[in-house]
């Protein structure tokens, strides 16, 4: 290494442990973020936006860009995680460089005009008119984007779905939902009628919120959520947000009429910390640090919530300690109408609510109306008609207003174009991953253990500990031992609900 790649190293480490510790107040400002004092907001929101722009001083400043460029000029020399970060980081600061200053900010005013206090009016209101003048520019300034940042292999809407997935194009999830579309759905339509009613126990009861939280503290043990490491607490929607590797802290919402939902939000959470939790320690004074990309941490998430949270022997071990806690509610209820119940599939208008089988459903129809965005076949003008039209078509719904239809989800209302995709393909890696654990040992028996530790274990070995030190297509080929494959999803889903409806596959 010469002197000058040396001092720009060391200006590096420097400026980028600053950068990491503005981590620091906004986690800190997130998780206070509800039991806040209305009154403090407006002083609290000033010195968050100061703090906002002391960071992007740092990140796009003289200092910092200099020591990138002569890091990248070196990078043949580097280490391998330092290089995969250097690279990085050069390739955000290229992209932003190519968008003019002038456009980007008048965007940020389209997105703070939007989002939260228009969108939040149409989604209650379930009136589209009010926010549809803001998604027509925002859909506008999108295409611009993508001209503005595409490269030889990446054009239009690829642009943004690389950005949310490193590796991710068009014709991958064309291939991906085209799948889903073509096995999936002729699948559901034969399996939503074959299925049992649910156990009226569920429907008929309340369940006491102080007994919830009993049991979800319970999980915590289950789920290796380190008591030294880790916070629970109540939000409207639950949430992970972690400061390293040593403080992981999860939110949960919990219903006196539905069991089921504060339990397995609480799983889902609880698989986003593990995976933080068990982040390298050599990664946390890095920028490597951290879950590597959405579609990945929502593998992780995803992996606990259904394919081990949702599975029968999970519940053979957890389910007498369930019944302990509600002996009078679930005195009549037995094993199999708990693990039917939890595995209820209903074609239903909110994604955040769909059961494991429909869920893909719903970002299938995100995902097509994002592409035609960018082909230009979708408007501002007539998303939200082939919103319904496709509720109608794929899972046979008459959208009552758009508060349960188009606008139901914050995502396109604050910016977020190429978003959704991810969701769905995280469940996919999900499946795959299953599978290639059970080349290593029997993951259904380790389901039904104390705890998740070996399959914890294996995670943190294939993936968690990584960070984000490399790209999420070698991670996850490196984990599944070889490329992704979305007919692991396919047959994980018929296998499954086959079994539980008692159709053929
Ligand atoms: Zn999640």
């Amino acid at each position: 290494m010469t002197e000058s790649v040396k001092r720009a190293k060391r200006t590096y480490d420097k400026l980028t442990r600053r950068i990491r510790a503005f981590n620091l107040p906004f986690f800190l400002a997130s998780w206070e973020e509800e039991s806040l004092p209305p009154a403090a907001r407006p002083y609290r929101d000033k010195q968050l936006l100061e703090l906002s722009s002391m960071l992007y001083e740092l990140q796009t400043g003289k200092s910092f860009k200099n020591a990138v460029e002569v890091l990248y000029s070196a990078r043949d020399e580097l280490d391998p995680v330092l290089r995969h970060e250097i690279e990085n980081v050069k390739l955000s600061a290229d992209k932003l460089a190519k968008v003019p200053k002038k456009e980007y900010l008048a965007y940020q005013n389209v997105i703070l005009d939007s989002y939260p206090a228009k969108f939040v009016k149409a989604k209650t209101t379930g009136d589209f008119s009010v926010v549809k003048p803001c998604l027509e520019k925002i859909i506008a300034y999108n295409r611009k984007y993508a001209e503005w940042e595409q490269t030889e292999s990446l054009k239009g809407y690829d642009v943004l779905l690389d950005e949310y997935e490193k590796g991710m194009t068009v014709q991958k999830y064309d291939e991906f939902f085209g799948l889903i579309k073509s096995e999936l759905i002729p699948f559901i339509k034969r399996a939503l009628p074959a299925q049992k009613p649910v156990h009226p126990a569920f429907a008929s009861q309340k369940f006491d919120v102080e007994k919830q939280k009993q049991f979800c503290k319970y999980l915590g043990g289950v789920m290796l959520f380190d008591n030294d490491k880790t916070m629970m607490g109540e939000s409207e929607h639950p949430y992970t947000n972690n400061n390293g590797n040593c403080d992981v802290r999860i939110t949960d919402h919990y219903y006196e009429d539905d069991l089921a939902s504060a339990i397995f939000s609480a799983i889902h959470e609880m698989g986003h910390g593990l995976y933080e939790l068990q982040v390298s320690d050599d990664l946390q004074y890095t920028m490597s640090g951290g879950g590597v990309s959405m579609a990945v941490h929502e593998s992780q998430s995803r992996f606990f919530e259904n394919n081990v949270g949702r599975s029968r022997q999970f519940w053979q071990r957890h389910f007498p300690v369930l019944k302990d806690i509600f002996r009078e509610e679930l005195k009549d209820v037995e094993l199999d109408d708990f693990v039917h119940y939890i595995n209820h599939a209903k074609a239903g208008f909110v994604r955040t609510e769909a059961d494991e089988l429909t869920y893909p459903l719903h970002v299938l129809i995100r995902y097509e109306l994002e592409k035609g965005m960018f082909e230009g076949t979708v408007t501002a003008d007539n998303v939200e008609k082939l919103w319904n039209e496709k509720y109608k078509e794929y899972l046979g719904l008459d959208v009552p207003n758009a508060g349960k239809g188009v606008v139901q989800d914050m995502h396109w209302y604050g910016g977020n174009i190429g978003y959704f995709p991810t969701y769905a393909l995280g469940s996919a890696y999900a499946a795959q991953i299953l599978f290639a654990m059970q080349k290593d040992f029997d993951v259904y028996a380790a389901m039904g253990e104390e705890n998740v530790g070996k399959i914890a274990a294996w995670l943190k070995e294939h993936i968690h500990k990584y960070g984000s030190s490399k790209d999420p297509a070698e991670i996850i080929e490196g984990a599944v031992g070889g490329p992704f494959d979305p007919h692991y999803y396919i047959k994980y889903l018929k296998d499954k609900y086959s079994a539980l409806c008692g159709i053929s596959e």
